[in-house]
């Protein structure tokens, strides 16, 4: 392993990239070991940037996803003028529509801005709703990402910063008394100072901890090219059962089914059933749309639907997984407060809530 390496993170999705270009800006030197596994979430996601949308209830997790969605539009800039990449963040808001039948009470948080839109206001924010959508939520706020120009733009972004990406898989944490030694991969063993375990779904297989995989599919379909715009779309539509995120170039993605499948691969008609009939009942023109994709992945869920991020028993690990469902919507924030963790030893107060300690009687962590 390079000496000079200080810091190894184990796991190169949209968790250990962040991080890495965050270390390496302040000066740290950085190595990334990432699998060669087919579907990092990172690339699976929606990219919806949606504490509001997702009624977090008010915690110390809808703290840190608002710190996160506010840190969103300097980050995404950042990146793109170091790659000269874009990014696809759009601050498009997200529009939660409630259809007959179904009970949809006032957002917890009266702190954040939000409104209720009647039957008639709902259709004149967005047109083409389908028949059943009596009212919703709009919150303004709310924003995407592209996931899939992020990630490619944070790969940019380390390669152009010179950290070092090896294409391996971590097979052990090799422990020495209070603290790690190594890790062993396929090929080699590696060794650092600091070590960053950001390995997703699959954070389990290394680390006694309890992380699992929640499988997601989704689908893309995209604006027919005859359409006299691009993208008649303006919002992301959040209904009960499904979401539907436009993005400006004329996709359109739909998602997602949420299954404790373990590691089960692919996807199955039921699944497309149900999201292709849940999206056309809250958005009826999509039946004409062209199919261009279809698509699964691995949510890194914990039992309480929190990330653990900090430290861990051993001295010179960190933890930054278990992201669940906003793993998107969390690097940047995920990235700063570890990043001052690591480097500067300041602890944020917020981060007492995901630490691991929580789980600790069911682990060996
Ligand atoms: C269908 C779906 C929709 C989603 N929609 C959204 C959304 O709209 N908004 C949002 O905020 N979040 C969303 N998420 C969640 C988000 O994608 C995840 O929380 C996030 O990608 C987790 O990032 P990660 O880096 O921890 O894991 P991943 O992105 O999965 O990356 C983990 C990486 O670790 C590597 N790895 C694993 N094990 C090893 C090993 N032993 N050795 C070396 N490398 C290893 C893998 O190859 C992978 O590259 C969605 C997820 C899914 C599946």
């Amino acid at each position: 392993m390079n000496s000079s390496t200080d810091i190894l993170i184990i796991g190169g999705g949209i968790i250990g990239f962040s991080l890495a270009v965050e270390l390496k800006l302040r000066g740290a030197a950085v190595t990334i070991l990432t699998g060669d596994f087919k579907q990092p979430a990172a690339r699976a996601a929606a990219g919806m940037l949606a504490p509001q949308a997702e009624r977090i209830p008010p915690s110390p997790m809808l703290d840190l996803c608002l710190q996160s969605r506010g840190l969103y539009p300097g980050w995404v800039e950042q990146l793109e003028e170091i790659t000269g990449l874009k990014t696809g963040y759009w601050r498009s808001g997200i529009l939660a529509p409630v259809c007959e039948n179904e009970y949809y009470e006032q957002p917890e948080s009266s702190s954040v801005n939000s409104q209720w839109l009647d039957g008639d206001a709902i259709r004149q924010h967005q047109i083409g709703l389908g028949e059943e959508v009596i009212g919703g939520w709009w919150y303004p706020d709310d924003a995407q990402v592209d996931n899939r120009a992020l990630f490619r733009t944070l790969q940019t972004a380390s390669k152009k910063l010179g950290i070092e990406v090896i294409q391996d898989s971590a097979i052990e944490i090799i422990r020495q008394g209070d603290r790690v030694f190594g890790v062993e991969t396929t090929a080699e063993k590696l060794q650092a100072d600091r070590y960053v375990l950001a390995t997703g779904a699959w954070s389990e297989k290394l680390l006694n901890i309890p992380v699992f995989p929640r499988k997601g599919q989704m689908l893309s379909v995209c604006v027919p090219e005859d359409y006299p715009v691009t993208q008649p779309l303006q919002m992301v539509l959040f209904g009960t059962r499904i979401y539907i995120v436009p993005r400006q170039d004329g996709r359109v993605i739909i998602g997602a089914t949420s299954e404790n499948v373990g590691f089960t691969e692919g996807n199955t008609p039921t699944g497309m059933q149900s999201l292709l009939a849940g999206a056309i009942e809250l958005y009826p023109e999509l039946k004409n749309y062209p199919i261009r994709e279809f698509w699964w992945g691995f949510r890194p869920a914990t039992t309480d639907e929190l990330p653990i991020l900090g430290a861990s028993v051993w001295e010179n690990l960190m933890l930054a997984t278990g992201h669940y469902r906003n793993g998107i919507l969390l690097a940047p924030v995920t990235a700063k407060l570890l990043a001052d963790l690591i480097l500067e030893k300041k602890l944020d107060l917020l981060l007492a809530a995901f630490h691991y300690s929580r789980f600790a009687i069911h682990t060996d962590l």
